[in-house]
């Protein structure tokens, strides 16, 4: 028992001094990658979240679906979801959660940290002071969690915000920014008039319902706005949107986002609250008699606040034309997205959003603090203006980037380097090797990696996919939208590609042969050649011989343009690399097949050419003369791991019809082998959103699940039987002393032929 007698001074909470080598503040998707990847690399780390669970935003308190480059499928980045840590995760919550259970998105993410033994989590914790040891130095926090009545005084060289709002950077006394920037300052003619639209993106608040099967009653509390009806908005609210549907639902822009959270979230409950009021009781939605609120959130989804200043800032013009600085080391692709400060009241769009024609990268130095020597930043306070943070805040972007944080953090303390030194010309290589290494996928960045064995290796394979035939499947699709068949094409050929059409009377088609104008994205913003062929009612083939002889490999969009009265053949077959897009609209991303943005914004004009979503999406049925040939064995030597818009798929596909290829790598010494990597294909088109979706699949039909690798005896080195990631690392107790290694790789899927992008071999020296 305890027994205290009454005490003149007051009592002091149980102080836990903690000594670390990296603490990380806010476990939302940035923090919790950082914390990970620094962990993995062998860092102790800390990792202090405010909340129970871990997730911020993407966590089941806020619900939002965690979303990134592949801008849900609806703009030109093909094969742009981001690769890493944070592609293992949706993989993980693919597998367990495809129908978008929020509560196991918590389960998926609090796995990753308990799994790491160097992280301490620390939740229910907040982060409340900053204690300097000079003007540019942190050298702890004070923490307090009110679970356990406990004060924690965190002590490390380095420190990582994660937290949105910059706890740690502001009181550290950090530059920083709050608001929109005048469009002189960086000459980006997308900012904002603010007087008319305002100067910061508000919060907001969603709300899952459900369906009892009888009748509900509906009584709104006294707080409930009684004016729904007025909300310009509530004219286009449908019955079915619910969670991440209702985004609009947004107020706070007007407001100091931080100190005056509290009121917004007050304010947000009362919208809320009210639009139910108006969906039970107004007698619009008769059909809404069965449904009842399950879920209202409690904890707003903040969108912005401040904005940290680091050695550099992302600008409207790095998205636009896809600047790539020497020090990228992220990439970004969501449009850059900003909405009226008065939100759900406001006569203004909710959102407005501009594509670019690629994947952007992000440099290193938007991830440190300029001031503070010993902060790195992760999340939506990177060092971007208000413009660019429009496309860098999504959550994939922003775990991303916190890969590159965790990585640099261990390369800073191996070294002894701040987080600056690491941006000098002659080191950022080390951390962007790093992390390709690991499935980064840096934009553009072909680094060298001398360490990998496998470079000296002669690759040779049972078989290798060649594109002749794209096999009928008896399906026609209706040209309702053009549809173009994306193809890596091989330099210095002219194709011919025969389709099968049905007219449905006499009419004529018209084929385009299009790709991108630069290296650096997928949008076909170029016409090559463009026929017409006039069609008799019935079926037909038709016959698209291309003149055009190219001096370089790149990825062609067969077109087809839209005619109703023409139906297409369309194919079962699927191949890595190799994809079908329409131009048709997705509203939910503000695509409505092309963009036309005002004059002098600074924004490119071009037209969107889509994918549909799985199981959606077949290819069409054709036959090509040259075969397509892009998918070699000698890619496995190449070290992107995804298809590029300079015409590379970059991958080894066997034939489709071989149901266990081999792929043999042979040295002329023996080699000491003690760990490999090797690289699936896991769909990177497939946008994978966390929460709310439900996909088709739990597992990426194109991943290859089971595979053996054998030594040059014979002996089986290593098996696997159930993988479903994109990357394996095999580590090996003792190294392999080997002169080859044969790969046998199972098949898995009827229509989609194995593909492997690249192993990687290290001996002990070189992990
Ligand atoms: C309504 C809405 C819709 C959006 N739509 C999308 C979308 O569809 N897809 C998408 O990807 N992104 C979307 N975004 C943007 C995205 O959610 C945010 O930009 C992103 O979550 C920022 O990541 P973060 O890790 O910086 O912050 P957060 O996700 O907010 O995580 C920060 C974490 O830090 C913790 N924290 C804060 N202060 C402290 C402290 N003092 N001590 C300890 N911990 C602390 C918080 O609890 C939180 O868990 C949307 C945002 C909103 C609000």
């Amino acid at each position: 028992m305890i027994k205290e007698s009454f005490e003149k001074s007051i009592r002091e909470n149980k102080l836990l001094s903690l000594k670390t080598e990296l603490v990380v503040v806010g476990g939302g998707l940035a923090g919790v990658c950082t914390a990970v990847v620094a962990a993995r690399e062998g860092v102790k780390v800390i990792l202090v979240q405010d909340r129970p669970v871990l997730g911020g935003n993407a966590s089941s308190e806020v619900r939002l679906w965690a979303l990134g480059a592949t801008s849900s499928m609806g703009n030109n980045n093909r094969w742009a979801r981001e690769g890493g840590l944070i592609n293992e995760i949706l993989l993980d919550n693919l597998k367990r959660n495809k129908d978008g259970n929020p509560l196991l998105v918590d389960t998926v993410l609090l796995e990753k940290v308990y799994e790491e033994k160097n992280i301490t989590l620390l939740l229910n914790t907040a982060v409340y002071e900053v204690q300097k040891s000079d003007d540019k130095t942190i050298k702890s926090l004070k923490a307090f969690c009110s679970q356990n009545a406990t004060t924690y005084q965190l002590e490390a060289p380095f420190f990582c915000d994660s937290s949105g709002d910059g706890i740690v950077a502001f009181q550290a006394g950090a530059s920083f920014r709050m608001g929109a920037e005048a469009p002189e300052e960086f000459d980006e003619g997308f900012a904002p008039n603010i007087e008319d639209y305002g100067n910061l993106l508000g919060h907001s608040l969603y709300f899952y319902t459900k369906d009892l099967g009888k009748p509900v009653q509906y009584i709104a509390p006294s707080f409930a706005i009684d004016n729904a009806a007025e909300l310009p908005r509530i004219r286009n609210y449908r019955l079915n949107e619910h969670g991440c549907n209702l985004w609009w639902v947004e107020y706070g822009g007007r407001l100091d986002t931080i100190h005056q959270s509290e009121e917004i979230k007050f304010e947000l409950w009362k919208v809320v609250y009210g639009i139910w009021d108006y969906v039970k009781n107004s007698g619009k939605f008769p059909e809404s008699e069965n449904l009842t609120l399950e879920w209202v959130g409690t904890i707003p989804g903040k969108r912005e606040s401040r904005r940290f200043e680091g050695d550099y800032m992302l600008v409207q013009k790095d998205i636009v034309e896809q600047k790539d600085y020497y020090d990228r080391v992220a990439f970004g692709g969501w449009a850059m997205d900003l909405h009226p400060a008065d939100g759900i009241y406001s006569e203004h769009n909710s959102c407005t959003q501009w594509h670019t024609k690629g994947v952007y990268s992000i440099p290193y130095r938007c991830y440190y603090s300029k001031d503070i020597d010993n902060l790195f930043l992760a999340g939506r306070i990177i060092s971007a203006s208000h413009v660019a943070f429009g496309s860098s805040r999504v959550m994939l972007t922003c775990s991303h980037g916190g890969q590159a944080v965790g990585k640099a953090v261990a390369l800073c303390l191996k070294n002894g380097w701040l987080p600056r030194t690491l941006a000098e010309e002659d080191k950022i290589g080390i951390l962007q090797l790093a992390l390709n290494r690991e499935g980064q996928s840096i934009p553009r960045l072909n680094l060298e990696d001398t360490s990998d064995l496998i470079q000296s290796a002669t690759i040779s394979s049972t078989s290798e996919l060649k594109i002749g035939e794209v096999k009928s499947c008896g399906e026609w699709k209706k040209l309702k939208f053009n549809m173009a068949q994306i193809l890596p094409l091989a330099a210095n050929n002219t194709y011919i590609f025969k389709v099968k059409l049905q007219a449905s009377e006499v009419t004529s088609i018209t084929v385009i042969l299009k790709r991108s104008s630069k290296e650096t994205h997928f949008t076909p913003d170029i016409d090559l050649e463009s026929k017409t062929f006039q069609l008799k009612k019935g079926i037909q083939e038709i016959t698209f011989a291309s003149d055009k002889n190219i001096d370089e490999n790149f990825y062609a969009y067969v077109c087809f343009m839209q005619n109703e009265a023409v139906d297409i053949m369309l194919s079962d077959d699927r191949f890595i690399g190799v994809m079908t897009v329409l131009q048709k609209e997705t509203p939910a991303v503000s695509n409505y097949g092309k963009q036309e943005p005002p004059e002098n914004i600074g924004i490119d004009a071009f037209d969107f050419w889509t994918p549909e979503k799985m199981p959606g999406g077949k290819n069409i049925a054709m036959t090509i003369e040259p075969p397509v040939q892009n998918f070699n064995s000698q890619n496995i030597l190449n070290n992107n791991v995804r298809p590029t818009a300079d015409g590379y798929s970059n991958v080894w596909q066997a034939e489709l019809n071989d149901q266990y290829p081999e792929l043999k790598i042979s040295w002329v010494e023996k080699q000491k082998i003690s760990m490999l990597r090797l690289f699936f294909d896991c769909d990177f088109d497939n946008a994978l959103p966390s929460v709310f979706v439900t996909h088709p699949n739990a597992e990426i039909p194109s991943t290859v699940k089971k595979y053996k690798i054998y030594d040059d005896q014979k002996n089986l080195i290593y098996e696997k039987s159930e993988n479903y990631q994109a990357i394996n690392t095999v580590v090996f107790d003792e190294p392999i002393n080997t002169n080859d290694l044969t790969i046998i790789l199972v098949k898995k899927d009827e229509n989609i032929p194995v593909g492997l992008y690249k192993i990687s071999a290290y001996s002990q020296n070189d992990l």
